[in-house]
């Protein structure tokens, strides 16, 4: 095993290894390594693997509101990121040419103060690795199959491309969109929503002039956004209809001219500046994929002791910034019922009833989070299809009526509101 400089990170050097383990996580992004954290804040322990040789920061920047921030509040991390990264106070949404339809001053709205900060996906990534022990976290560890143990019913095998396997008791799959995990459970694959977006971050390192505001473009069929993070720092993405896959062959340096050329007619001159002073690998293109789980996800997202989370378990649409937040709320609930489910009987049961235990602990996981995600994930595609307007009529009734109506709605934050709770730290016992 070799360990990077941070200590937790160790890559699997020995080929046809068989590894032995209580809950095994399968994917490293930020559900993962956030569930990992909250297991061993919990006491219990878990092993992340991991396919890439490294974290896995693609797509450069992710915006967090309270939500996402009470869960870095239980890691003690919130503060940290709320020295570096600002705290946006409005959403300004203008037409192309930089005519104000509306801005929302998320102060005005219910259940405040409200908090909403892009921050670097690589410094929140490491961050939340800092929570988990050294050897946690298994790079170069990609799951290429996972199949029921025929010698013990309450064990799953996993196995790895480098030919090493796993037995688990528990397998969750914070496997992204992609979940090899969700494919074996049966779920449908997500569908893309015909469009694609490009982002990347700016850096200018004398600073910009841009106003500290989350500014939304609009035009009838192409979103332009621009994120402040910091001082030099500045997010920005783009989104338009496109229902071909064939953009994956293009270089970064196609997919800058491809932006430069979609948004030709924006009188955006900060937005021209940010493309111009963002490094070519920072341009990353995804289609825009969801699921709306309408069957209720215990009866479909777990069999036996494997379930999903995260993206794996509700991928989403990005309009209203929530999918990270989701994974990191779900890694927090599932922490706490695994928890109650693990640790308090720990000594006292056989096999096949902590088997049992942890299979109610997955299904009333589900049973809590099927309401939350499904609702956040239909709300994320509502406002992402009400703000396309591909005809006049549509675009003129968005730009005078809808959006001048949607920033006087107190409740448009209602969903960041969600409070993920504490997590259970043993006490030590008192001895009077
Ligand atoms: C364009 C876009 C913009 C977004 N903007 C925001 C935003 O502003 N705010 C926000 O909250 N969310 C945003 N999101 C969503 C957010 O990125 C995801 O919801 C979040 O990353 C989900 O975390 P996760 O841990 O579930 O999955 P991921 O972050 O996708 O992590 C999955 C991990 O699993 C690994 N993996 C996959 N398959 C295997 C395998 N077979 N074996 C081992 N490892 C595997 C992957 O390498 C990856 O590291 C955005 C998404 C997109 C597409």
């Amino acid at each position: 095993m070799a360990l990077s400089e941070n200590g937790h990170i160790a890559e699997t050097e020995g080929k046809k290894m068989h590894h032995e383990e209580g809950i095994v996580i399968v994917g490293g992004g930020f559900g993962g390594l956030c569930f990992a954290a909250a297991l061993h804040k919990v006491g219990l322990k878990a092993v992340v693997l991991e396919q890439s040789n490294k974290l896995r920061s693609e797509g450069t920047a992710i915006a967090l509101q309270s939500n996402g921030m009470r869960v870095l509040q239980l890691f003690d991390l919130a503060n940290q990121f709320r020295n570096i990264y600002f705290n946006i106070p409005g959403i300004e949404y203008l037409n192309q040419y930089g005519r104000r339809l509306t801005i929302m001053d998320p102060s005005h709205c219910e259940g405040g103060p409200h908090e909403m900060r892009c921050m670097e996906r690589k410094v929140l990534l490491e961050a939340i690795a800092g929570q988990v022990p050294q050897g946690t976290i298994r790079l170069n560890s990609r799951v290429t199959n996972i199949k029921k143990s025929e010698t013990s019913p309450n064990v799953t095998n996993l196995e790895l491309e480098d030919g090493s396997t796993y037995s688990a008791k528990v397998v969750v799959g914070f496997d992204g969109v992609n979940s090899i995990i969700g494919s074996w459970l049966g779920l449908e694959k997500p569908k893309s929503i015909g469009q694609v977006e490009v982002r990347g971050m700016a850096e200018f390192h004398n600073g910009y002039n841009f106003p500290k505001l989350l500014r939304l473009f609009l035009s009838r069929t192409i979103r332009v956004a621009i994120f402040p993070m910091t001082t030099t720092k500045v997010y920005w993405f783009v989104v338009w209809r496109d229902s071909s896959e064939g953009w994956k062959n293009l270089t970064p340096e196609e997919i800058k001219q491809e932006v430069l050329q979609i948004t030709k007619d924006f009188r955006v001159p900060d937005f021209t500046l940010c493309i111009n002073n963002t490094s070519l690998e920072c341009f990353t293109k995804n289609t825009l994929r969801h699921r709306i789980n309408i069957k209720p996800t215990w009866e479909t997202q777990v069999v036996g002791n494997v379930t999903v989370c995260g993206d794996a378990s509700h991928p989403s649409t990005p309009f209203i910034g929530q999918g990270g937040a989701m994974a990191l709320e779900d890694a927090i609930i599932l922490a706490r019922k695994l928890h109650q489910a693990l640790k308090s009987k720990e000594s006292q049961i056989s096999k096949v009833q902590e088997s049992e235990q942890i299979h109610k602990a997955l299904l009333d996981f589900h049973r809590e989070r099927h309401g939350r995600t499904y609702a956040l994930t239909h709300k994320a595609y509502m406002v992402g299809v009400s703000t396309i307007a591909d005809t006049a009529i549509k675009c003129f009734m968005r730009d005078w009526f809808f959006i001048p109506r949607a920033g006087r709605i107190g409740n448009f934050m209602e969903h960041t509101l969600f409070d993920v709770g504490k997590l259970p730290i043993d006490e030590p016992e008192s001895h009077n």
